[in-house]
C-alpha cells in the first residue's frame, strides 16, 4: 500500500479534505501545529453551496443544529433600509445560509473525521518538505522540540494564510497588500434585529459595519476602521462604532472575542506543485466582505478530495489531477474580485458617490434579475466549472451544462440517493439501456416507478418526468461527478461524451 496522504493544517479546509479522503477509505494523516483546537470563531457564515456540499459530507444536520438559518441580506444607510434581498430565491435545496461560529464548523468536521477513524495529530508543525516522482517526505517539529519525518504519497498545504507549505514549494501570494483594517467582536448584546438576516450599515464618514445575529443573544460585529490605526480592540471602541453606524440599536453586554485584523487580497499563481497542493487560505486571502473565505476554502477541499482519492489509487489521469487548479483558481480570483468590489462600494468617501451608490442599490435590488444575481453571488449557487478540462459535452436544448452543479429535482428521491455517494453516478433519463462497461460508476435510472430494471443499481421514481423538465433532457445521460457537478451530458443514445469524459479523467 502507498504512503498515506498528509494534510498539513486542521482548520476547516484541512478537516474537510481529510474527511473526504477518509470517507473514501484513503489512508490519511492530518497534523496541526496547535496543541488544541483554536477558540477563535472567525468565519461565521456557511453559504448555500457549502451546505449542499456538507449534506454530501454527511454533517449538514449537525451544522444546522449548531447555528441559525439566515434568509435575508439588508443594507442600511443614513438611518434607513436602502435594500433587502431574500436569499430563499436562490436555486438550491438549501436556500439559506447558516450562521455559526467557525469553532462549531470545525467541531462538526472533526467529529465527522473521527467517525471515519481519523484523529488530528496535534503539536506537529511542518518545517520542511522534499518530493520526487514517487512521493513526499515532510519534516515536522514535535511538541517536545524534536523532529519527526513523515513519508506521504501526496501532501496538501491547508496551513492557512501564513502557510509554510506554500513557502516550501517556493511560491507566494500575489496581489494587493495595501490591506484593509477591521475591528471585530463576538459579543453578547441586546438588539432589535431579526436574527434571520445579515446586515450592512454604510457610514457617511467611515467604513461599513456588518452585523450578524447568532444563536441566543450572541452577535458578530465587523467594522472596517482606518487603515494604520494602532488602537487595540476593545469593547468600548466596538460599542462606539456600533452606536455611530447602527443608530444605537446594539447594546453590548460582554465580549467573547475582540480583535483587529488586516486583510489583503491575494492568491498563489498555481495550486499544484507536483505531489503537493495548496488549498484554502494557504492559496488565497481576501476581505471578509461577502463572507466567502472559509466557504471557498472548504469547497477547494471538496473539489480536491475525490480527485486525490483517485490519484492515490492510481486511477486518475493527469488532466483530472490538474483540473483542481483549473477549476478552483478562477473561483478564488472571482471571490477576490467580488469582495474587493463590495469593499470599495462600502468605503466610498465622496458624499455624491455615496448617494449614487445608495440609490443604485435601492433600485437594483428592486429589479428581479439584479436581486437574483446578488443572492446567487452571495450564496455561490451559480458557481460552475464550465470550460474545465475535466468536463465534456453539451446538449443545445438542455437546461444544464457540463460543469454545472446538478440541480435538485424536487418531488423525487434523487438528492437523497445522491447524497450518500462517494463516486461517479451515471443518470439515465428515458427508455435507454444501461450504459455498458462502466466499472465503479453507479447507474441510476429515472423511471415512472422505482421497480428494479436490469443493468441499473438504483431506479428513482419520477412519474411526472420532473427531471426531464428540470434538466431539459427527455432522453439521455448525465455523468454526475463525486462533487455533485456535471462531468458530461449526452442526448439520446449518443454515449460519446460519456466515453470521452471517462477517457479524459481516468487512466
Ligand atoms: C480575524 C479573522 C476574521 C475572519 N473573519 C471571517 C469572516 O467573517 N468570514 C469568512 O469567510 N472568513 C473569515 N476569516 C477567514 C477564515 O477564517 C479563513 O478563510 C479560514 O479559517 C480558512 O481556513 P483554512 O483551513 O484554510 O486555514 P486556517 O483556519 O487558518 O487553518 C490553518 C491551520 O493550519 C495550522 N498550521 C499553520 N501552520 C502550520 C504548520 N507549519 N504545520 C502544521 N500546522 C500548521 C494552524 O494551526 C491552523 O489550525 C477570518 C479570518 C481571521 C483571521
Amino acid at each position: 500500500m502507498s504512503d498515506p496522504v498528509l494534510v498539513v493544517g486542521a482548520g476547516p479546509v484541512g478537516l474537510t479534505l481529510a474527511g473526504e479522503l477518509a470517507r473514501r477509505g484513503v489512508p490519511v494523516r492530518i497534523v496541526d501545529a496547535l496543541a488544541a483546537p483554536t477558540t477563535e470563531s472567525r468565519a461565521i457564515v456557511v453559504h448555500a453551496r457549502s451546505l449542499e456540499m456538507l449534506e454530501q459530507v454527511g454533517v449538514l444536520d449537525d451544522l444546522i443544529a449548531s447555528g441559525i438559518k439566515t434568509t435575508g441580506l439588508e443594507m442600511h444607510a443614513s438611518g434607513r433600509t436602502i435594500a433587502r434581498v431574500d436569499l430563499d430565491i436562490v436555486d438550491s435545496a438549501h436556500p439559506y445560509a447558516v450562521v455559526t461560529a467557525q469553532t462549531e464548523t470545525e467541531r462538526v468536521l472533526t467529529e465527522n473525521l473521527a467517525k471515519h477513524g481519523v484523529e488530528v495529530e496535534r503539536g506537529l508543525s511542518l518545517l520542511g518538505l522534499e518530493q520526487d516522482a514517487e512521493g513526499v517526505r515532510a519534516t515536522l517539529r514535535t511538541a517536545d522540540g524534536g523532529e519527526e519525518s513523515i513519508a506521504a504519497s501526496w501532501l496538501v498545504g491547508a496551513d492557512g494564510a501564513r502557510s509554510e507549505v506554500r513557502r516550501q514549494v517556493g511560491t507566494a501570494l500575489e496581489g494587493s497588500f495595501h490591506g484593509e483594517r477591521f475591528l471585530m467582536g463576538d459579543v453578547h448584546a441586546a438588539h432589535d434585529f431579526d436574527p434571520r438576516s445579515m446586515y450592512t450599515f454604510f457610514s457617511a464618514h467611515d467604513g461599513p459595519l456588518m452585523v450578524f445575529p447568532m444563536k441566543g443573544d450572541r452577535m458578530r460585529l465587523i467594522a472596517q476602521v482606518t487603515t494604520g490605526s494602532t488602537d487595540e480592540a476593545s469593547q468600548e471602541w466596538l460599542q462606539r462604532v456600533a452606536d455611530e453606524r447602527a443608530s444605537g440599536r446594539i447594546r453590548i453586554h460582554d465580549s467573547l472575542w475582540l480583535t483587529c485584523f488586516e486583510i489583503h487580497h491575494a492568491q498563489v499563481p498555481q495550486y499544484r506543485y507536483g505531489r503537493v497542493f495548496l488549498a484554502g487560505d494557504a492559496a488565497h486571502v481576501h476581505s471578509p466582505a461577502g463572507g466567502q473565505g472559509m466557504n471557498t476554502g472548504m469547497q477547494d477541499a471538496f473539489n480536491l478530495g475525490w480527485k486525490l482519492a483517485a490519484a492515490y489509487r492510481g486511477t486518475a489521469s493527469e488532466t483530472l489531477i490538474d483540473s483542481y487548479h483549473a477549476e478552483r483558481h478562477p473561483v478564488a480570483a472571482r471571490v477576490i474580485e467580488f469582495s474587493t468590489r463590495l469593499t470599495h462600494l462600502s468605503t466610498l468617501a465622496n458624499p455624491v458617490a455615496q448617494k449614487l451608490r445608495n440609490a443604485l442599490l435601492h433600485t437594483a435590488t428592486g429589479i428581479g434579475p439584479a436581486r437574483q444575481a446578488l443572492a446567487d453571488e452571495t450564496e455561490e449557487t451559480t458557481l460552475s466549472y464550465h470550460g474545465s478540462p475535466a468536463v465534456v459535452g453539451s446538449v443545445a436544448h438542455a437546461k444544464i451544462r457540463s460543469g454545472d452543479h446538478l440541480p435538485d429535482v424536487a418531488g423525487t428521491q434523487l438528492r437523497r440517493v445522491l447524497a450518500a455517494e462517494t463516486g461517479h453516478v451515471l443518470l439515465t433519463l428515458g427508455p435507454l439501456p444501461a450504459a455498458a462497461e462502466l466499472p465503479g460508476v453507479r447507474q441510476i435510472l429515472l423511471a415512472d416507478t422505482d421497480a428494479a430494471v436490469a443493468g441499473y443499481d438504483t431506479v428513482v421514481a419520477d412519474p411526472q418526468r420532473r427531471a426531464a423538465t428540470r434538466f431539459g433532457l427527455t432522453s439521455g445521460r448525465i455523468m454526475v461527478r463525486p462533487d455533485g457537478y456535471v462531468g458530461a451530458i449526452a442526448a439520446g443514445d449518443d454515449d460519446a461524451p460519456i466515453t470521452a469524459y471517462r477517457e479524459l479523467t481516468t487512466r
